[in-house]
């Protein structure tokens, strides 16, 4: 029976939400011993079959979340797949993040000999064929490719029992909602489906009523502190000098691992090369790159062979490298949630990291709107060298075209939460209160409102016992500005 959620939340450890020893003995393995929010709640629901509702983004668990119930269901529920079948389907809108997904599968299911397969875009389609072959227990697949497969016979899913959208809001806004119908209409009707969101837009809201039934809501916080931990500074430069002076920074030998993120693919291609030319190892991913090409940038990066990796958000989304000793932003994101999402990439474990921010002119208004977003002065670091502490409010906004944001909920903007340091104690500071949890279920919010609702229900009226008020939270006293000696050349 699926217990409630004021029970379930105070489940301390993985044993009393009832998973088989298996997935037991793969989650001490893998050094997990407190489940985290969204673990605890979901799963009781999961494992008793119920359909699901899950309001929470990367970096909470909630792979787990769902992996965890399913691969106990399947396993005691034991069947061949049949050929070309999968007895559970995973949607997921990127190939990074399905490719995690897909391992995640594969750690927790380590002791139950599950198989898994991944199905994506940009590689050849016969290998997914050979590998769908026999069936699958597991399939993850983007939406497109899977439609191209479903539609040569190579995957059939008329004996699917379980399916998972994961990201809905990415896949709604990567337009795949028609393709998400097809393949929804190609499922038995009797099964259970799961659909996780790290928002809730009214098209992810509708779409969720068509494939779900009586669906438990469980919703947790965004891990909102990572911006906090993230020693920041922003250096104002012109365009025209940027790419010498992101240059100039890895004569610091402390950028070991350092993540560039550009607007766009060109200018990740160009700023790699100049990198290149000035004797800085690195290489560049984005979405005009192969899969193969993406993979082998992505491995010289993890294998510290290359000291940056230059990326778009969208490339870098579900890339999950840990030790990244700091976080460039050639260009500011003109969604203020990117840059959460972008620096946390240096901060997993609980540590801290380091952030730069090249600013230019056109791009203050972008900051302005970060420093509202992250309740943060950040502490610039003007041309002629000294420190502005200027409060946002005070930063005259040029809204030029490319200082518009765009219309209706931004892509990109999940913030990035620890990882892998976090695997024998998840702190329970960083997620919501049951109560913030209770009523972000009742009011449905979306995840910027479920950052508010934690922080209103601490009792102090604040995140995490910080004093200001609930809506703009306090100005945080800026942190002190690591002397990232802009040179001359670039900025005088
Ligand atoms: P996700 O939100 O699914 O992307 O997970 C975020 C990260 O948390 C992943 O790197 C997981 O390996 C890790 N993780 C998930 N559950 C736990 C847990 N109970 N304890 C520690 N780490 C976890």
């Amino acid at each position: 029976m699926a217990r409630g959620r004021s029970e379930s939340f105070f489940v301390t450890d993985f044993t009393s939400l009832g998973l088989a020893a298996p997935l037991l003995a793969a989650l001490t393995d893998a050094g997990y011993t407190v489940p985290t929010p969204i673990q605890t709640q979901a799963i009781p629901h999961l494992l008793a079959g119920r359909d699901l509702l899950g309001i929470a983004q990367t970096g909470t668990g909630k792979t787990a979340a769902f992996a965890l119930p399913i691969l106990h269901r399947l396993a005691a529920n034991r069947r061949a797949p049949g050929q070309r079948r999968c007895r559970v389907l995973v949607l997921s809108p990127t190939r990074e993040l399905a490719t995690q997904i897909a391992e995640s599968f594969r750690t927790y299911g380590r002791h139950l000999k599950t198989t898994v397969a991944v199905v994506f875009g940009g590689v050849g389609h016969v290998p997914q064929e050979r590998a769908m072959a026999q069936g699958v227990d597991v399939l993850v697949a983007c939406p497109g490719r899977l439609l191209d497969h479903m539609g040569t016979g190579g995957i059939r899913l008329d004996a699917t029992e379980i399916l998972v959208l994961d990201e809905a809001d990415q896949m709604l806004d990567l337009g795949f909602v028609k393709p998400i119908r097809r393949i929804v209409a190609a499922l038995p009707k009797a099964r259970q489906s799961l659909l996780f969101s790290a928002t809730m837009p009214n098209e992810a809201a509708q779409l969720s009523a068509e494939i779900l039934k009586e669906p438990v809501r469980v919703a947790v916080a965004p891990v909102a502190t990572t911006a906090e931990r993230v020693e920041q500074q922003v250096l104002l430069v012109e365009h025209g000098a940027k790419r010498e002076l992101t240059a100039d920074l890895f004569a610091d030998p402390a950028l070991s691992r350092t993540l560039v993120f550009t607007r766009t693919k060109r200018g990740a291609d160009r700023v790699t090369e100049h990198l290149e030319k000035r004797g800085i190892s690195a290489a560049a991913i984005h979405g005009n790159k192969s899969q193969g090409a993406r993979e082998r940038a992505l491995a010289l990066f993890k294998a510290g062979r290359i000291r940056a990796l230059v990326a778009t958000d969208i490339a870098a989304r579900g890339i999950d490298v840990d030790a990244v000793s700091h976080v460039i932003n050639y260009d500011l994101p003109n969604v203020p949630e990117s840059y959460v999402h972008r620096i946390g990439r240096t901060a997993r474990a609980g540590a801290g990291g380091q952030a730069i921010s090249l600013c230019a002119g056109d791009e203050r208004a972008f900051l302005r709107d970060i420093e509202k977003l992250i309740r943060q002065r950040l502490p610039v670091t003007a041309r002629r060298g000294e420190v502005r502490d200027t409060p946002p409010d005070e930063v005259e906004p040029r809204r030029d075209s490319r200082a518009q944001r765009p219309q209706g909920r931004p892509q990109g903007q999940r913030p990035q939460a620890p990882r892998d340091g976090q695997r024998s104690q998840w702190s329970p500071t960083a997620d919501a209160t049951p109560e913030a949890a209770q009523a972000a279920n009742n009011n449905g919010g979306s995840g910027r409102e479920l950052a508010g609702m934690a922080f209103l229900s601490n009792g102090r009226g604040t995140p995490n016992g910080r004093p200001g008020d609930a809506k703009h939270g306090p100005r945080k006293a800026a942190p002190k500005a690591k002397s990232y000696g802009p040179s001359r050349r670039a900025l005088g």
